[in-house]
């Protein structure tokens, strides 16, 4: 099942399943067991280009996918998920935020690093701001050009191996205005003040170091900070939408936990004899697995399609719509209301175009002077109707409701005449 992949995602992914079952799986147990930080298999990533390779051709990367990128995942961890953890954070979460947002200077320094094997760490919970990470109390303080930051931080995927340390906190002016929250790079054992002052036990990828880290007047050049084009004030939603690449490598790394053990199980079936036959001939266990295959490639189709959409390039910026779109619909469904671009409500029946773009369907196609919008033209015809769907078995079209009353029970949402409802 080639699950719609394209040739070169197919080659990549063999050539990293050859990597993973002839270099890492030798290694996964004893990684695990002895506790220690692979060294040897970043090497061997980083000759064979598994690492960087979202970073943009213009920085040394390769400007793949991130959906290249959960191949890769995939195969890894179902030999070793500590190398599977190595592959997510050498081409998604940090990297990719600061390919988004970082400023020239940071974008080749982070490239560089990354590309010799570093393992950036995103420095963002605290022991009081776990689920709640708004809540951070690390500050950084402005003095002159540079960013004075003090505050502790815990569970740090990396701590005591990772040089570059992307750092979230709370920034304030000269004036001790604060400011809202930013990120900041600086890179151990050449930044002072930046210290890991313990390392978590842990029960599973027990070969990656899970660090508490202490910075005491951290000092970091103003040209360190990653300053999203909003602003601080927004900074931590901009920040958090560049690092989420970083989830769908996390559910990577479990889906290819599975899909290895799915593995394990069939050759084992296949192998094992019991009542004079191999245990797989037994239907009982054809229908587990059988079951097992069935969730296990759900979930890889939820993960390809989740990073699929962020596109083809995948250290790209995350698309967000502008704010300013927010205003421009005057149609009858959204007149009045605070109706944004991002609602489906907007995409589903209003073409009052929040991009900009000429409009397909206008919101009030039977009395088109009824919608405002200063771009809409194009009154909809009967031929705009949406695909079928189970709304249209309902006497009672699907439209939306607007904040504080109904929208009009009419046909024009989908513009049809009222009297087809
Ligand atoms: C292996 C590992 C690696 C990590 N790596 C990093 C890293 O590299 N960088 C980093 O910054 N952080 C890292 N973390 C930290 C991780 O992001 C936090 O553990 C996570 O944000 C949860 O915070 P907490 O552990 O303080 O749990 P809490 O916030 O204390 O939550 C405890 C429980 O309460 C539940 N809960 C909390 N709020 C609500 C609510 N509103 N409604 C319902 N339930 C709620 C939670 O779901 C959870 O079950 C890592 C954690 C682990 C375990």
């Amino acid at each position: 099942m080639t699950l719609g992949l394209s040739p070169d995602e197919l080659a990549l992914q063999a050539r990293a399943r050859e990597f993973s079952q002839s270099v890492v799986r030798p290694r996964g147990a004893a990684i695990d067991r002895e506790e220690q930080y692979p060294w040897d298999i970043v090497r061997a990533l980083t000759d064979a280009k598994f690492v960087g390779m979202t970073i943009p051709l213009e920085y040394g990367g390769q400007g793949r996918s991130f959906l290249d990128t959960v191949l890769v995942i995939e195969e890894m961890a179902k030999s070793c998920t500590v190398t599977a953890r190595i592959v997510v954070e050498t081409n998604m979460g940090a990297i990719s935020t600061v390919m988004a947002y970082g400023g020239e200077a940071q974008k080749r320094r982070a490239a560089e690093l990354v590309l010799s094997g570093d393992k950036p760490a995103i420095c963002i919970t605290e022991p009081d701001a776990g689920s709640d990470a708004a809540a951070m109390t690390t500050r950084a303080d402005k003095r002159g050009d540079v960013y004075v930051i003090n505050g502790r931080k815990h569970w740090i995927t990396g701590g005591g191996v990772s040089r570059l340390h992307l750092i979230f906190a709370r920034v304030y002016d000269e004036r001790g205005e604060e400011l809202g929250i930013g990120g900041f790079l600086a890179v151990r054992d050449e930044a002072k003040g930046l210290r890991v002052v313990r390392r978590e036990p842990t029960m599973g990828l027990r070969g990656m170091p899970e660090g508490e880290l202490e910075f005491e007047d951290l000092e970091v050049p103003a040209a360190m900070a990653l300053v999203p084009p909003s602003g601080f004030r927004r900074g931590f939603a901009d920040l958090m939408n560049a690092y989420n690449s970083q989830r769908v490598g996390a559910g990577t790394v479990a889906m290819g936990i599975a899909a290895g053990a799915l593995d394990h199980a069939v050759d084992w079936t296949k192998s094992r004899e019991q009542f004079g036959r191999p245990i797989a001939e037994f239907q009982g266990l054809q229908w587990m697995l059988a079951d097992m295959q069935t969730q296990l490639t759900a979930a890889r189709l939820m993960l390809y399609a989740a990073a699929r959409s962020r596109g083809p390039g995948g250290s790209s910026p995350p698309r967000r719509r502008s704010a300013s779109s927010t205003t421009r619909c005057r149609c009858l469904v959204h007149a009045g209301t605070r109706a944004t671009s991002r609602s489906s409500a907007w995409r589903a029946t209003c073409a009052c175009s929040p991009s900009g773009a000429a409009p397909r369907r206008c919101c009030a196609p039977s009395s088109p002077q009824r919608c405002s919008a200063g771009n809409c033209r194009r009154p909809a015809t009967a031929t705009s109707r949406p695909p079928p769907g189970p709304w249209q078995r309902s006497k009672a079209p699907y439209l939306p409701r607007v904040r504080g009353r109904s929208a009009p029970r009419s046909g024009a949402g989908w513009g049809l005449p009222s009297a087809n409802l």
